[in-house]
């Protein structure tokens, strides 16, 4: 299968891989419909990320059609669509039971190197280097999906694939951040930044309840989406002091 893998600072490519396989019993494989690549993946890309090593699978924003479930598997069947988030969780450590999933306790098998490097380990993620797990991404045309019952949304409706992708990172990513924020009615809202993550959190801050929300950012064209589809005020901050 075609994949998009990592080769070094600035050196990513297409190549054929291994199509992947089921190793556990409770993983699944899905042929992978549409993906998206992420800001994160810039990091990769840039080499800021230790523990990459060179072949490795990139992308953790996928969708697509499971295909194939381990035996174990009780959730999903052959044909159902589903979103994959970006982290992998088991759905039975402490941390899970507390939808705590993304610092899932299980599904990091090198979370003794996160540990070393940033003080705490979070949970296995695709395509985001060893000390992560060393999961293969899903910027494929096929990708295993380990703890399959866990992780991964089933698409039940026929929006398209652009209208449901962004489940897997950007849009809970923009929500939380909205959500932490503690949006009360009557709040006037500033987002730093509207990139797609932005974006998000811009339409998150409205719905739950902003009454003006304010977009900073330089970008003609983000400040125009920002305005148009996420009825904020813009402010260029090239243009004066924000
Ligand atoms: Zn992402
Ligand atoms: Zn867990």
């Amino acid at each position: 299968m075609r994949a998009i893998t990592w080769h070094g600072k600035q050196d990513v490519r297409i190549e054929d891989v291994p199509r992947p396989e089921i190793v556990n019993p409770t993983d699944a494989i899905i042929e992978v419909t549409a993906t998206a690549i992420c800001g994160s993946d810039l990091h990769l890309y840039h080499g800021r990320v230790p523990s990459m090593r060179e072949g490795d699978v990139l992308g953790h924003e996928p969708m697509g059609e499971v295909i194939e479930v381990g035996e174990e598997v009780e959730t999903l069947e052959v044909g159902d669509r589903v979103v994959v988030p970006f982290t992998i969780s088991c759905g039975e450590c402490w941390f899970c039971e507390n939808d705590l999933y993304s610092l899932c306790d299980n599904s990091n098998p090198n979370a003794e190197i996160a540990r070393e490097v940033m003080g705490h380990s979070p949970a296995g993620l695709f395509g985001y280097s060893h000390m992560l797990g060393g999961y293969a991404g899903g910027q494929a045309e096929y990708l295993r999906v380990p703890y399959a019952d866990v992780g991964p949304i089933p698409i039940e409706s026929d929006l398209s694939d652009e209208e449901v992708l962004f489940l897997s990172d950007v849009f809970p990513t923009g929500f939380m951040a909205a959500e932490n924020a503690q949006i009360e009615d009557e709040d006037t809202v500033a987002v730093w930044g509207c990139g797609p993550v932005g974006q998000f959190a811009i339409q998150s801050a409205q719905m739950l309840g902003a009454d003006r929300v304010i977009a900073i950012d330089r970008v003609p064209e983000r400040l125009e989406m920002a305005e148009e589809h996420g009825d904020a005020e813009i402010v260029d901050y090239d243009e004066g002091d924000v």
